[in-house]
């Protein structure tokens, strides 16, 4: 099968970078895996400062529509006790965010594209060819031969085809996520829906996933001594005793289950090659507080598919270099403004969370 690009990774990033190119009319392959379930349910936030650029990609309604609900702002208890209430009012041109249902999103995505979709079960293989061509090898019970101009490597955090290529990371600190969904609570004290709270060994979010439920997520680092703790959801109330509020949202229940993984700030030590780029978290991985992942995985994607469109059309040899340069700039601002975000809770200074930041 021979394609202008293959894309791996059939996230937020690699979905929205092969609807674009499709309606730009460049052939690609979509290679995913088989028989992946469907990802937990994180209620990832998009702040309202996203929605005019998912409105100019024509992908808003997608987005909306398949949306648990709009948020309007959140509340936070973070550097003193007293609560903030951050309200999405003053935003234009869209005084509200959305909590996405990325599984159900992602879904009617994929139904426009399902055509070009390939899955594999063994794994994949990447070979480059003397004539600048990229083959990937599917591995199924036979091999899929799939050959492309351009690789992508949209695979999230796994960052897979770097990894082929022998690209290496830069991670920025030890960053773990536990979450588990709870019956849904409407706290007294709480009108948003959404809300932050930091405390002595990390910080968590708890929000309204839908009618029935809220999902909670407690960050910490790697190693932290709550960690063992935290993978028994009947000892997250003791845990987490001496929260204002947060606490209030727990349940010990032992049939609810925990779901861990990284979420840690990192940068792959290239972003693009003569013929490959990386997308989303496979480029860059943002730290939750941020609410930048999505954000991050359209807007590499477009911004991708602009310098993919060129450099076939035109053969501008600039255009990947200069998608790696401005997505190295961001990331630069980003890990400054987080650390600066870190600065702001003094409370616990010297508690083995927080003295990372000073
Ligand atoms: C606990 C937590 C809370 C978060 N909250 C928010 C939030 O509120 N707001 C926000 O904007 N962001 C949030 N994020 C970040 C956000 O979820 C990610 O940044 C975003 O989903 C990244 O999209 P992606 O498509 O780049 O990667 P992914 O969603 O990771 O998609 C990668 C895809 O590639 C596939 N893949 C992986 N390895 C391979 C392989 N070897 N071969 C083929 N396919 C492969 C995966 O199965 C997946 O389908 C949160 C993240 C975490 C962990």
């Amino acid at each position: 099968m021979k394609k202008e690009v293959i894309i791996i990774g059939n996230g937020i990033a690699g979905v929205t970078l092969a609807v674009l190119l499709q309606r730009k009319g460049i052939s690609f392959a979509l290679l995913h895996r088989k028989g992946e379930k469907p990802p937990f349910a994180l209620g990832e936030t998009l702040p309202p400062s996203v929605l005019p650029l998912l409105h100019e990609l024509d992908l808003l309604s997608v987005f909306e529509e398949n949306a648990y609900r709009k948020t309007y702002g959140y509340h936070s208890m973070w550097g003193s006790a007293r609560v903030t209430d951050i309200n999405f009012y003053h935003h234009n041109p869209y005084k509200n965010g959305l909590k996405i249902n990325k599984h159900q999103t992602l879904e009617r995505m994929r139904d426009l594209i399902r055509d070009d979709m390939i899955s594999y079960d063994h794994g994949f293989d990447v070979i480059h060819e003397e004539h600048g061509n990229t083959i990937v090898l599917a591995k199924n019970e036979g091999i899929k031969i799939v050959q492309g101009k351009i690789l992508v490597d949209a695979t999230g955090r796994n960052r897979a085809v770097l990894q082929k290529l022998k690209v290496e990371s830069k991670i920025f600190d030890e960053l773990v996520a536990l979450s588990c969904h709870v019956p849904k609570l409407k706290h007294p004290k709480l009108t948003h829906e959404v809300y932050v709270e930091s405390f002595k060994q990390g910080w968590g979010i708890v929000s309204a996933l839908n009618e029935t439920e809220n999902i909670c997520t407690i960050y910490t680092y790697k190693g932290h001594n709550i960690l063992s703790q935290l993978k028994d959801v009947s000892r997250w109330k003791s845990v987490l005793s001496e929260t204002v509020y947060f606490k209030d949202f727990i349940v010990a229940d032992d049939a609810i289950k925990i779901k861990g993984g990284n979420a840690n700030s990192s940068v792959a030590d290239q972003i693009s090659g003569v013929n490959w780029l990386a997308l989303g978290d496979a480029a860059m991985s943002f730290d939750p507080l941020s609410s930048h992942g999505i954000t991050n995985a359209i807007y590499t994607s477009a911004r991708a598919a602009k310098a993919i469109e060129k450099k076939l059309t035109e053969a501008d040899e600039e255009v990947f270099p200069a998608y790696g340069k401005a997505m190295k700039t961001i990331f630069q601002q980003y890990l400054e403004s987080k650390n600066q975000l870190y600065q702001q809770e003094t409370r616990w200074k010297d508690a083995d969370f927080w003295k990372r930041f000073f």
